[in-house]
């Protein structure tokens, strides 16, 4: 994962390769403006969604007037910047290299359990006619597998969900606590869903210990939100 020369985003390698292809995962402090030039040159619209921690796939073939509701952006149209915000919920990016179809996914706990990166996916597969195996995903920071614990209610809608326990881990001194490797469970659901492990990168920064990133944990008060975006310019 690459910071780009002075700019206020990561990027991924694994989706940097796609011709035409713009994406990032930002920092504090990153606006659309620094996201490849809105408003600018490109032409980029950037599109949100009202997140809700929903397993909701939400279609563009525009730019809505009103802004929808859930949590994963998915389209096959040039100039939309598909974007979710986060501050400790993971940002995958997804994209298809054969189709110009991108997706950009906001999975918190819920999200995950419900299985949202896995709808996505099947999403694309429908809609767009994606092979899975040809798909390249990136996750973005979130916060780690070290910090983010977790009560018996998350492991209960795990397993209701028929979702491998793997990604929990015992907190040593907290009986009823785990913590939960939020990254490894969605990588986990994105195998699933039949992406190849090497389409598939992970960032592996912790939001709630690097100050670079707003956390909802640390600073649940004041935390702002980063924003992750993709999208397809014109070629
Ligand atoms: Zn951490």
């Amino acid at each position: 994962m690459n910071r780009k020369g002075g700019k206020r985003f990561l990027i991924s390698p694994l989706l940097a390769d796609i011709p035409g292809l713009v994406h990032g995962f930002g920092m504090k402090g990153c606006g659309f403006r620094d996201a490849g030039g809105i408003g600018g040159k490109t032409g980029f619209r950037p599109v949100t969604l009202d997140q809700v921690h929903s397993d909701a796939v939400i279609f563009f073939a525009r730019r809505p007037k009103i802004r929808k509701r859930g949590d994963a952006l998915v389209t096959d149209r040039l100039r939309l910047l598909l974007a979710v915000k986060t501050a400790d919920c993971l940002p995958i990016l997804l994209a298809d290299p054969e189709g110009r179809v991108a997706a950009a996914v906001h999975c918190g706990w819920r999200g995950t359990a419900s299985r949202l990166a896995e709808k996505t996916v099947s999403a694309l597969q429908r809609k767009y006619g994606c092979r899975p195996s040809s798909l390249r995903a990136a996750l973005g920071p979130c916060i780690g597998p070290r910090c983010f614990e977790v009560g018996e209610d998350v492991r209960r809608a795990f397993r209701e969900s028929g979702l491998s326990l793997r990604d929990f881990a015992p907190r040593r001194g907290h009986p009823g606590k785990s913590v939960l490797d939020l990254a490894g469970a969605n990588r986990r659901q994105l195998i699933r869903a039949g992406l190849k492990k090497r389409n598939i990168e992970l960032v592996s920064l912790c939001t709630h210990c690097r100050p670079e990133f707003f956390s909802y944990r640390r600073d649940p008060e004041a935390a702002g939100r980063q924003i992750n975006f993709i999208g397809f310019a014109v070629r």
